[in-house]
């Protein structure tokens, strides 16, 4: 027998789980499938930063929405999502990079986002575990970071209580239309339903592809290290670095997550998320630059995962005008962060037909035609 449901969500990540708990607690059926297992892909293999001074200044007003947003998720999902918000240092080595700083904290200033510049000893007061080779730094209390693992468990459990379906193990492989809807093939056989989202993350390309529209997003392959853990040195801050090489945090257990955007080898084409142990290598240098106490760590492990770009680096979020019970969840780069207010943009422009003014940049019709 096929399944049936209002809405079905093609990928079971933060996007497509968060639009799905907000569908379901509005009414909605809703079935979410995934083609492996639920929060596997890349958020499930993330970093966890939920910083918002290290964004793009074009995207920063929309990151203070997303931040706000999970807050928020955090109250409606009620489970431990491993949260810390004791704020985030943006670190600069060299006098070039220090000027940069300086001129995005007077961007930022004029957007109305807090940020406190530190240097000589203010610096060494604040943060006296960072090297002597970090000149400057500024410090943003709206910084934080949660535990991957925690929020997919959280969210899941959430999801499931407010009776979304999640159906493991179940590729999507096609549609055809019918009456009210269209039927999804997937490996487990049909789906009946009225609306499609794309949540897929990576994938959302391969997949916008059976479905006749086109999701111009790349793959990156980026790699994380995680150490033993260690005696807590630097106050559950998240670090990051103005040349955009380096996110540091140390989780309250002491375990240091250390990444920084450094690419992996391999793809979706092949499925492979390989290490480059050369740029790996760099990246773990850079930490024990910045935070010398790190010298000492004994790395338990590193991998990499796959994540989502697209051309204009703004997430995708709402539906295509050509296919009216089409609606597209796609997070881009720092899709952690943006991924719970761009699951729940989808699904009121599904339940309400509208999209906010401020959230046009996201129109998936931008890549249209
Ligand atoms: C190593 C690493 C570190 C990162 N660090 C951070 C960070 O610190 N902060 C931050 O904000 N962001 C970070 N990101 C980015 C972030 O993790 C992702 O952008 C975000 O989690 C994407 O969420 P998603 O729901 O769009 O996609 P995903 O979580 O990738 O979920 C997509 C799902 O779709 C499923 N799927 C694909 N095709 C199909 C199909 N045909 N049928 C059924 N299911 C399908 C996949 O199995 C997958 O589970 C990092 C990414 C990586 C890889």
């Amino acid at each position: 027998m096929p399944e049936k449901a209002d809405v079905a969500i093609i990928g079971a990540g933060v996007a497509g789980l968060t639009a799905a708990l907000h569908l379901a607690e509005d009414g909605c059926s809703v079935l979410v499938i995934d083609q492996g297992d639920a929060f596997r892909g890349g958020s499930g293999a993330n970093a966890g930063t939920l910083a918002l001074q290290n964004k793009k200044s074009e995207l920063i007003m929309f990151y203070r929405a997303a931040l706000a947003e999970w807050r928020r998720l955090g109250d409606a999902v009620g489970g431990d999502m491993g949260y810390v918000g004791r704020g985030g240092l943006r670190v600069a080595e060299s006098e070039e990079e220090a000027e940069t700083l300086s001129r995005e904290v007077a961007r930022q200033k004029e957007l109305g986002i807090e940020t406190e510049w530190l240097d000589g000893n203010r610096l060494r007061h604040h943060a006296p575990w960072l090297g002597p080779s970090i000149a400057c730094a500024t410090y943003c209390a709206g910084d934080g970071f949660a535990s991957p693992l925690l929020v997919g468990r959280a969210l899941v459990e959430a999801a499931k209580r407010a009776g979304v379906g999640i159906a493991t193990k179940r590729a999507f492989l096609g549609q055809r239309a019918t009456d009210d809807g269209c039927r999804l093939e997937t490996s487990a056989g049909p789906i009946d339903c009225g609306d499609v989202v794309i949540a897929a993350g990576p994938w959302s390309g391969q997949v916008g592809d059976k479905l006749g529209v086109t999701i111009p997003v790349e793959c990156h392959v980026n790699m994380l290290s995680v150490t033993r853990r260690m005696a807590q040195f630097m106050d559950n801050q998240v670090v990051t670095h103005i040349a955009g090489r380096l996110t540091l945090k140390q989780y309250p257990n002491g375990s240091c997550l250390l990444g920084g955007g450094w690419r992996g080898r391999g793809g979706i084409d092949t499925g492979r998320k390989d290490l480059h142990l050369g740029r790996l290598e760099q990246n773990l240098r850079l930490h024990g630059q910045v935070a010398p106490h790190l010298r000492d760590a004994a790395i338990l492990r590193s991998w990499a995962g796959f994540e989502a770009e697209t051309p204009d680096h703004w997430p995708i979020a709402g539906g295509f005008r050509d296919h009216p019970r089409l609606f597209a969840a796609i997070p881009a780069k720092a899709g952690f962060t943006a991924g719970a207010l761009v699951g729940r943009l989808t699904a009121e422009r599904i339940l309400s037909g509208e999209t906010p003014s401020w959230a046009r940049p996201m129109d998936p019709d931008r890549f249209q035609h």
